[in-house]
């Protein structure tokens, strides 16, 4: 039987758990941000599968945390059970549908980690969580854009495939989170939202009533991209009106939504789970902090542009970002790296002076 060694646990994976070494990071946060969230006595993970997720937050969050751990599959039920033993931690050991525990129990904090979509799930997630939620999403392709018709089905948005594709999938997860919760009257308040390799990750504050679900809601609506000249513009709200032809070039303008145009983190709670990562021991702490101080750095302006694909468009040679960055700043703009491409960047510059930045950059060849 294979044994693995994460965090402060050893976990047994029996026969048909899947264990995936590269979300060892996305679970090192949960545990650092876990941390960072002192309201929160209860927690649940609805679908447990080996219970690495729940037992390390029950074993490493230096705080009492009343855990529940929740698989509907018989083996795996009593897989997380015998490796909660094994790790000489007390959990609530649940053998239910995912669904049918959310709906029937509320908890402070509600995790959702599938392998694969979310969707299905969000609503009882939404119906349970009383102050805060964690949403995992593996099934990237549906809500970048890259398979569109599953996209629409899944999270009821149109996903346009664009170079900033990991930044539509979160904003598209996200926007489906906010009009779950809308619904019961609730607003959702993101706290620290990644997208990595090949998941995306939220982690959300619940807010109660009328008024913050409808402020919310003001910060729903659509990007509309050229893919010519690169212009984007949101278009916050519902009923939209918005040109078919790019008010920059003239070019075909598409239309991706509706989805989150709101920020996707709150930089003093990134800045206290950057604390507990660089002073805690954790398996991707190098990996997690780098991560954390790209997120805090970033400029809460919606979509960010691929620097290789703006030169090659100008044909231009591209400088360092950095270089990029600080001429942005020097001609009075905002700027900054983002978490979601090594070589993308975020600033409040009109796409023309970008362009026109980019080509005095450019070495005359
Ligand atoms: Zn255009």
């Amino acid at each position: 039987m294979a044994v693995i060694r994460e965090g402060k646990v050893s976990i047994e994976m029996g026969e048909g758990v899947f264990y995936n070494p590269r979300m060892e990071m996305n679970r090192d946060l949960n545990v650092a941000c876990l941390t960072c969230l002192p309201d929160v006595t209860t927690y649940v993970d609805a679908m447990a599968a080996s219970g690495i997720r729940g037992i390390r937050v029950k074993k490493e969050v230096p705080r009492e945390i009343d855990v529940t751990v929740n698989d509907w599959d018989a083996g795996a039920y009593e897989l997380l059970k015998r490796n909660a033993e094994a790790n000489g931690v007390t959990v609530n050991a649940t053998n239910r549908g995912a669904n049918t525990l959310l709906s029937s129990t509320q908890y402070d904090f509600v995790d959702i980690d599938p392998f694969g979509t979310p969707s299905p799930y969000i609503d009882a997630v939404c119906r349970s969580a009383k102050r805060f939620m964690g949403v995992t999403a593996t099934d990237t392709a549906p809500l970048c854009g890259a398979h569109l018709r599953s996209g629409m089905r899944k999270y009821g948005a149109f996903p346009v495939k664009t170079e900033y594709y990991p930044e539509i999938g979160l904003r598209v997860l996200m926007g489906k989170v906010v009009r779950e919760q809308a619904k019961y009257d609730r607003a959702v308040r993101p706290l620290l939202c990644h997208s990595t390799e090949h998941y995306v990750r939220l982690y959300l504050a619940v807010d109660h009533g009328v008024v913050p679900a409808d402020r919310m809601l003001d910060q729903i609506g659509f990007i509309l991209d050229c893919a010519k000249c690169h212009y984007r513009e949101t278009i916050p709200g519902l009923a939209v009106q918005a040109p078919d032809r790019c008010p920059n070039c003239g070019g075909k303008a598409r239309l991706a939504g509706p989805l989150w145009l709101g920020p996707l983190k709150d930089n003093g709670f990134v800045s206290q789970v950057l604390h507990v990562i660089n002073t805690g021991e954790f398996g991707r702490k190098e990996r997690a902090a780098r991560l954390l101080e790209l997120i805090l750095g970033e400029i809460d302006v919606p979509t960010f542009y691929d620097h290789h694909r703006v030169c090659q468009d100008l044909k231009a040679t591209p400088t360092t970002i950095e270089v990029l960055l600080e001429t942005l700043r020097g001609a009075g703009y905002q700027a900054s790296r983002t978490h979601f491409s090594g070589i993308g960047f975020r600033t409040d510059a009109p796409v023309n002076i970008v362009k026109s930045i980019v080509l005095a950059l450019s070495p005359r060849s």
